[in-house]
This record gives structure tokens, sequence and C-alpha cells, in this order.
């Protein structure tokens, strides 16, 4: 039998279990995996935390995109052992570790035990460490994928030999920042102390989470892969050190555009954007019909992602500094992205109303919610991105060929930031320096003097991007090396 042209899952047919962390940058790459892998007529079962799969079932159509899988495709909810009301977002969301250390690992060894038909294959996230020992245990091998980039994977890698070498902690304090890390290797000459994962700022590095983030990382070197979102074009010498260390690495990104790429090749004549949605909330799509009346790569886009909270008093300088460029910005912001007050803990506001009507205006969009971005990159009339530096973020404005400014907020951002800058040269970083004239001085260089020269390098790049995951790219290999491999491993 078969379905939209696919033939139905037999009894020889390889399973494989999806377990990300529970955010939605995570979510949303090893969603996209599922679906190249059922493209492939792999059946996936995708694991998300309980909290995250009711939120996918509400906001997203995801089961009208996975309903061309008949029988290749489950999605299943497992405890993250955080309260209902808990945050999760901000420098919170690190609380999950704790909490799924203690209540998701026991119930995920259940599950492995009791789930059929059997498990193949474990793909799980390799910033959660017990997965491939629980796997290990009942004999089921794992695979990670990492969803951060192969940088900061090697940054976190080589954490152990910075403290051996005396380069962390950082000692001093402002003046420091700027002292070059001489440790990492392949990144020597620009990666400085400012540029190193946010957990290596503070004074602990015996601190639980960063100990965490880096005891997975290294585990990654005993799973039986290790799976990369980039491409030997944008990170190849640093994949080059990986390899030295973790012997089997498919670098298949970037993995979005990969999936759009097979899928456009079915059908070409559909429109995939936004049927691949893995949105954790509701998209507002208001934003496009603004777009369409603007010139083109004339707006620049804001967003900071989907953990960010940032302090109020930052927004005031961005707006500022936005407003006196004289540019025309989208800016879009998720609700509970700002610290209510300062030095308060919750964050439940949004983006402050009196500064959009002080300054009303044609040339600016204010969004409090959730966008398409993907879309809004892909857009004609954008012409440059403020970002966090995300992963996904930075991956899918390669893709789209738009320049950057990096305005780092934690973890991975302050590595991915300097890379785009120094190395891909794709941007300008404005890292620890958010004020009104630093905003203003950039953005004006952004949209303006630099326009040029950044726009034909992540042309370029973009280029080098979609070639990667095209017929016979290096990531359309690596994919088909690791669908073979998964193969391999049916019991
Ligand atoms: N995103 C989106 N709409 C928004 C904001 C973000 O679709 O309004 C998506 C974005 O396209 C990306 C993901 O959310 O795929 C954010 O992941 P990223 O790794 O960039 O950052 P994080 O949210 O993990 O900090």
């Amino acid at each position: 039998t078969e379905s939209d042209g696919r033939p139905l899952p037999t009894t020889t047919t390889p399973h494989v279990l999806i377990f990300p962390f529970p955010a939605q940058g995570h979510i949303t790459s090893m969603l996209n995996l599922a679906e190249l892998l059922c493209l492939s007529n792999l059946r996936v079962t995708f694991l998300n935390s309980d909290y995250n799969h009711r939120r996918l079932l509400q906001f997203t159509s995801v089961q009208s995109r996975f309903a061309v899988y008949p029988e290749l495709f489950y999605m299943l909810g497992i405890a993250d052992g955080l309260p209902i009301d808990h945050p999760r977002s901000g420098e919170q969301i690190l609380d999950l570790f704790e909490s799924m250390r203690s209540v998701t690992k026991p119930l995920f060894k259940d599950l492995l035990l009791s789930i059929r038909p059997p498990l193949d294959c474990v793909i799980s996230d390799g910033g959660l460490d017990f997965p491939l020992d629980v796997a290990g245990e009942v004999g089921i091998p794992v695979v990670h994928f990492r969803t951060i980039g192969a940088s900061c994977f090697w940054t976190y890698f080589c954490i152990p030999d910075l403290i051996e070498a005396g380069e962390l902690p950082i000692q001093g304090g402002e003046e420091e920042m700027d002292r070059l890390i001489t440790k990492v290797p392949g990144a020597e000459g620009f990666l400085r102390c400012r540029d190193l994962p946010s957990l290596c700022r503070g004074r602990d590095l015996y601190h639980p989470y960063l100990q965490g983030m880096v005891s997975a990382t290294r585990l990654s070197s005993k799973a039986y892969a290790l799976i990369l979102n980039t491409f030997p074009d944008l990170e190849g010498p640093i994949l080059t050190q990986i390899n030295s260390h973790c012997h089997k690495i498919y670098p298949i990104g970037p993995i979005h555009e990969h999936l759009r790429t097979k899928l456009k090749k079915l059908k070409p004549t559909q429109e995939s954007s936004s049927s691949s949605s893995s949105s954790l909330w509701e998209e507002d799509r208001t934003c496009l019909g603004w777009l369409n009346g603007q010139p083109p790569k004339s707006v620049l886009y804001v967003n900071f992602g989907s953990i960010t909270v940032m302090k109020a008093e930052d927004i005031i300088e961005i707006w500022h500094g936005l407003i006196n460029s004289k540019q025309r910005f989208l800016w879009v912001m998720r609700q509970g992205s700002v610290v209510a007050e300062l030095g308060s803990n919750s964050s439940t506001s949004t983006f402050p109303e009196e500064l959009v009507k002080e300054y009303p205006g044609e040339e600016h969009m204010v969004v409090s919610g959730w966008v398409p971005q993907k879309e809004v990159l892909d857009h004609g009339a954008v012409g440059g991105f403020l970002t966090h530096s995300g992963w996904n973020s930075t991956l899918e404005t390669i893709v789209a060929g738009v320049p950057m400014i990096c305005l780092p907020y934690f973890a991975d951002q302050q590595v991915n930031s300097r890379f785009t800058s120094e190395v891909w040269k794709l941007g300008l970083d404005m890292k620890d320096a958010c004020e009104r004239k630093v905003v203003e001085k950039v953005v004006t260089e952004l949209m303006g003097e630099r326009r040029e020269e950044l726009g034909s390098r992540a042309a370029r790049m973009a280029e080098l991007a979609r070639r990667s995951v095209g017929l016979d790219g290096s990531s359309d290999r690596n994919l088909e090396a690791l669908i073979e491999d998964i193969r391999s491993m049916r019991r």
C-alpha cells in the first residue's frame, strides 16, 4: 500500500526516538530532522515535554504537517519536572537541567523499555547528559544531535583545557574581557573572554550548569555519532577539530533549508515555509502585510528569540538608537520577554507601550507576539536583522542572505556573534554595548555605508548554504550516510 507516494512502514522499518531539550530552537531543528527521516521512510517517535507537547498541538498544525507520513510519525509527552507556571525562559530555563535529571530521567527509562515497536536508535539532544546513559543501560544506540553551532560546541568542549591553562576563570573586570583566548584550537587570534559562552563569565566555574554543559558536550565523543546543524563552508576548520575527538560527525545543516529543498523537490508547487512551522506561540502574520508596503531591503528586523528576557532599560536604549538612526524597522517581542521591574525576576510584561505612543510613525512596526520568522527574513523588504544570535536565527539569516547586527544575550550566543562578525564577516557585533549611540551607529552602518559589502558576502554564504543541502552537497551526503547508519542499527 502507498500513501502520497510513500510506502507504509513494514516490520523491518527502523524506529527512532527523537528527544529534544524542551525549548523552541531545539524542537524546531529536531522536528525538521524528524521530517527528513520520515521522508526516507524511517519511523519516528518525537518526545516532547508535556508542557511543549500541548503547546505544539495548540499553535502548530503539526498534525497536518505530519499526516502525510501515516504510521511513520508519533508524538509523545513526558514530564519535565517543573510546575506549570514556571516561566521556562531567561536564565530560569536552566532549571530544566536539574528537574529533568530528577523527574524525567526515570520516566525516560520506563518509556524506552515499554515503547512499541521496540526502538532501534535514540537521537537525543546533545545538551542533555542522561539519555546516553539511560539508553546505554537498556542497550539502544544513541546519536547526539547538538542544536548549537559547531563553534560553540567546540568552545564548550575546550573549557577544561582553558581552566587547566589558567585562561579561566576571568579574574578581572571589564578590562579583562578583551583578553584573547588561546586554548580553543582554530579560534586563536579572535576569540576573547567576552566571546566565551555566557556561563563562563561567572567566577564559579564549578557551577552545575556550566559543568553540566561541558560534561554533556564531552559525552558526545562517546555517542554513536554526532549530528550538527551546520555545513563545512561555514564551520569547516572547527568541524575538523571536533572530528579529532568525535569520530563520527554528521553536519547536515542548515537543516531547515535541507528540509525545504527536499520538500520542494517532491512538491514543486507547494509553499513549504508555513506548512513546516513548529511554533510554540501563535503566529501573528500581520507584519507580512506591512512589509509588503515597504521599499526593498529598507527594513531592519528586530527579534531576540524564544528565551531571552530583557531589561526594560536595554529596550529603551535600543528603541532610541533605532529611532535616531531614522531607519525603518520591524520589532517583534514575545509576551513575557521583558523583566517587569528592575531587579525583579518576574517577566510577565511586554513591549513598553509608552514608547510606541511617544513615537508613532509609518516607518516602524512593533509586534507584541510571535511572527513566522523565516518568512520575514525571506521578505524582500528586509535589509538587516538585529538578532540575539541564537543558532537557528543565525542559520535562517544566513540562508536568507541578510546581514546581521548581533546583540547576544546568553549561552552560545556570545560565541555565535563573534564568528558572525569576525570570521564570516556577515554582520556587526555590538555585544555588551547596549547603548543608544552604539545602536544608532551600527544600524546606520549596516543599513547604509556597509550595506553593499555585507550584503554581497551574505549573498555568497547563502549560496554556499543552499549548495550544501542540494543534490550531492555535503549536508545531503551526510544525511544519506546517517540514514544508512540508522538502517544498519535495525535489530
Ligand atoms: N522564531 C519565530 N518567530 C519569532 C521568534 C523566533 O519563528 O517571532 C523562531 C526562529 O525562527 C528560530 C527560533 O524561533 O527558529 C529561535 O531559535 P534560536 O536558536 O534562534 O534562539 P532561541 O530562541 O533558542 O534563543
